[in-house]
């Protein structure tokens, strides 16, 4: 979903949204080795200070991955929570506005692909494909 930032001015600089995250059908085109269960829970917290507006989003999401050794599929828990300033800039903990609107699911999308581990194994215990 899209935040509209006049609704922080309403709610006097400070404001909580839980989104609910269907899917991620936007990214379809974009090839990943994962698979998230959906529905994603998420938190926005917005916060106005001065002129900068900090935006907290928090989620937990299982996520499908197959293993490297094995080839099973297994879950792994992620537990995401990223902080960023919105507005114009270009570093990558800013995010922008476009429109006067923040895009809370591409966050969520960008901060599960960070999470996914550059190697999938499903445990320690892992004995490989031969066993
Ligand atoms: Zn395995």
């Amino acid at each position: 979903m899209r935040y509209d930032l006049r609704e922080l001015k309403r709610n006097g600089g400070h404001d909580t949204v839980p989104f609910t995250i269907a899917d991620f059908n936007a990214y379809s085109d974009i090839e990943t080795d994962f698979s998230p269960v959906f529905p994603i829970e998420a938190v926005a917290e917005f916060s106005e200070t001065g002129d900068t507006v900090l935006l907290k989003v928090s989620f937990e999401a299982d996520v499908v991955l197959k293993c490297d050794r094995c080839l099973g599929e297994f879950k792994k828990h992620i537990v995401s929570e990223e902080n960023y300033a919105v507005g114009d800039g270009d570093s990558a903990e800013s995010v922008s506005a476009e429109n006067g609107s923040v895009d809370l699911d591409q966050l969520v999308w960008e901060a599960v692909c960070l999470a996914i581990p550059y190697q999938h194994i499903c445990g320690d215990d892992c004995k490989g494909i031969s066993q």
